[in-house]
């Protein structure tokens, strides 16, 4: 069976070109669910991190560099407003958006005060062309306080709350100094579902602390949770990290590009079709980018997994039981 229903547009050069994919991806859910083209709106709203600041650890996720995964004209220099009404129109010329999500990305953007949040997330949600939010957070910075906040504005906006997780195993979480371990990611998603709150969860694949098989361990028990978003990708060793530090000294295999494309099928099989797909792999900037370098744009790691699928007959969900 593949997801016919599952066209999507290609980005960049191929933006006329519709692709027939395999899984369920995110753009077209939010089409379907908005009828129009949906697009993220990323934010910096100078939340910090307590795994940064003492109040978890002073360190930091050893992989965590935030500048690999924040767009230039994301910074907390200007408000949140000013943000969203510089990001609009850039989005709707380049990429036809017609409505938006506000993505509160870097960091950890449920760590204030409940007031705090209220607010921003009140500013964020007074424009006419967006829907919604994506809230990035860690699962040990929400409370009952929080949840409420969210499920109140859940009741008239698409609400996401995305939870970093990067792997169920407790040897993993202590190996890159997540600073919570597997059990309260459980404790968060059992206070968020339910509430009218869309929940997603990040994972990263390819630590050395596991195997393979662990690795594809994680589709199935994510399958089993209320995860209904799902954000994967192969691990980037980025400059300006202990990971590099590690990575210098000791160097492990990464995923070569082949290998990660066969991974990404292989997950997908064993993943619940009902899950949406945000992201399926990561792209550091090359100025920061130590390994693995791939040198593809997303285009064509999307053809690609497309056509390897293709010629493997798989699909999202295809081995689930
Ligand atoms: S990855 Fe997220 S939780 Fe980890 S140190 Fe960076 S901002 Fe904090």
């Amino acid at each position: 069976m593949l997801i016919t229903d599952n066209s999507v547009k290609a980005a960049g050069a191929a933006d006329s070109k519709i692709v027939t994919r395999h899984y369920n991806a995110f753009g077209q859910h939010m089409k379907d669910l908005y009828h129009t083209q949906v697009y993220k709106v990323n934010v910096d709203a100078g939340f910090t991190c307590p795994n940064r600041d003492g109040t978890v650890a002073t360190g930091g996720c050893i992989y965590c560099n935030n500048d690999s995964f924040r767009p230039v004209a994301c910074t907390s220099a200007h408000s949140v407003r000013k943000q969203i009404e510089k990001g609009i129109p850039y989005l709707k010329t380049r990429y036809g958006a017609g409505k938006f999500i506000v993505y509160f990305q870097p960091y950890t953007n449920t760590y204030a005060k409940v007031e705090t949040l209220e607010k921003l997330y009140l500013e964020a949600l007074d424009h006419p062309d967006v829907v919604g939010l994506a809230i990035g957070t860690r699962p040990d910075c929400v409370d009952e306080e929080k949840i409420a906040l969210l499920e109140g504005l859940a009741k008239d906006n698409f609400i996401l709350v995305e939870y970093g997780l990067q792997s169920i195993y407790d040897k993993t979480l202590n190996f890159i100094n997540r600073g919570h371990p597997y059990e309260c990611f459980q404790k968060a998603l059992a206070m968020t579902a339910g509430r009218g709150i869309r929940i997603g969860a990040h994972l990263i694949l390819g630590f050395p602390t596991e195997t393979r098989d662990e690795m594809l361990s994680m589709a199935g028990e994510m399958s089993g949770l209320p995860v209904e978003f799902l954000k994967v990708h192969q691990l980037q060793v980025v400059k300006g990290t202990a990971l590099a530090d590690i990575y210098a000294a000791n160097p492990f295999p990464m995923f070569g590009y082949q290998e990660w494309i066969e991974m990404l099928a292989d997950f997908l099989e064993l993943l619940s079709p009902d899950i949406v797909l945000q992201r399926l792999f990561a792209a550091a900037p090359d100025s920061i980018l130590i390994a693995p370098v791939w040198n593809k744009t997303r285009s064509e790691l999307l053809r690609d997994l497309d056509d390897y699928m293709d010629r493997r007959g798989s699909y999202q969900g295809r081995l689930r039981i």
